[in-house]
């Protein structure tokens, strides 16, 4: 199961409710995103259908911690926003994406929307909670608890509830089961009905410290200090996305050595090499593609502000600043325009599907000319 970033206080909170048997039958977590909602829901459920909890934390070696650490607790039920599949009759029930779903929590509870809709395999569709999901979330907790403690369900973003979903749900909060626990688990809790939002005690997360960020990241991904503190400060107290931004940065590691090779050769007029690096670009696929060129344009941004020498406007890695010691004084006002629409065509011609290997070579011999202005 994923560790917790910070929140202390609330799980503190949870704990205490637990351990003096006080535990609501309705929590609403809401905050922001990234702020570890799930996180903690998902460890609270472990303390709640633990065998031996010790001051309401879960014991982590007894059978019930182990098959919620892995997601399959029978008494653990979970739903959360779906979308249609092709050629289906009916709503979509969280029930037929529980798999994917498990294997998304087994990579991390730190996970948004986007993610979700990409391991649905989908992007520009809605995902929603239809009328089917009450059903069914009705039928669940009509069974006795198959280990004979709490039963616990976690609604993930209640908002995308619809209106028919929202009134069902409301009508069993109101008479809720025995022994069950809802933690309904929200981004924006304003969208939610006021009579579902009087149903349940609320739990206000607040964004995260950007020390709590960056000690995690530290500890948890084993990023050098200096990374982790330039990621926490762009997170924002968001957890979710400071992941993301590791991803980014290992790409973009890799976008540099792409433009340093670019320049040098650039530089040193060689046509050859930069027809085989066209062709090595060319591979990749277009998102790829527009991805590099859309760094390409930062460090162009980045390397023009450098000569300024204002340390509060460059963002820049250490290695992207060493670079540019040498290298900032070929991005000028002689050219820095024209470099940055060059990179601009680029990347329209790569949404347009032209062929990659021309944009790519074309780009590479208009730089040898812009970089010596
Ligand atoms: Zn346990």
């Amino acid at each position: 199961m994923t560790s917790i970033v910070g929140q202390k206080e609330i799980q503190a909170r949870l704990a205490r409710q637990l351990h003096e048997n006080a535990v609501p039958h309705a929590l609403l977590f809401c905050g922001p995103e990234g702020s570890g909602k799930l996180a903690v829901a998902l460890r609270f459920a472990q303390a709640l259908l633990c065998k031996n909890p010790n001051d309401g934390q879960p014991c982590g070696q007894c059978q019930g911690c182990k098959m919620t650490g892995d997601f399959v607790h029978p008494d653990l039920h979970f739903v959360f926003p779906v979308i249609k599949q092709k050629g289906q009759s009916g709503d979509a029930v969280s029930d037929m994406y529980l798999k994917e779903w498990r294997e998304v929590l087994r990579t991390s509870a730190y996970v948004d929307y986007q993610d979700w809709l990409e391991r649905m395999l989908v992007q520009n569709q809605q995902a929603q909670i239809a009328v089917a999901e009450s059903d069914q979330i009705l039928r669940k907790l009509s069974l006795t608890s198959q280990q004979g403690g709490y039963k616990v369900m976690i609604i993930w973003l209640p908002e995308l509830m619809n209106v028919q979903a929202a009134n069902k749900l409301l009508k069993i909060l109101e008479e809720p089961p025995k022994q069950t626990v809802f933690i309904l688990v929200s981004n924006n809790s304003d969208k939610l009905l006021t009579t579902i939002l009087s149903r349940t005690q609320r739990v206000a997360f607040k964004p995260l410290s950007k020390e709590d960020v960056a000690s995690a990241l530290i500890q948890q991904c084993g990023l050098q200090e200096a990374d982790a503190r330039r990621i926490a400060h762009q997170g924002a107290g968001n957890f979710t996305r400071a992941l993301k931004q590791i991803r980014v940065d290992a790409d973009n590691g890799d976008f540099f050595e792409r433009f340093v090779q670019l320049m040098r050769m650039c530089y040193q007029r060689d046509i050859k090499g930069i027809k085989n690096w066209s062709e090595e670009i060319a591979d990749w696929g277009r998102e790829r593609q527009k991805d590099f060129l859309d760094y390409v344009l930062y460090l162009v941004r980045e390397n023009f502000m450098y000569n300024f020498q204002i340390p509060e406007l460059n963002f820049m890695n250490q290695k992207e600043s060493d670079f540019s010691v040498r290298f900032a004084r070929f991005i000028n006002e002689r050219n820095v325009i024209e470099i940055m629409e060059a990179v601009e065509e680029a990347r329209r011609d790569v949404g347009q599907n032209v062929n990659p290997k021309m944009i790519f070579f074309d780009f590479g011999l208009r730089m040898i000319v812009l970089i010596i202005r």
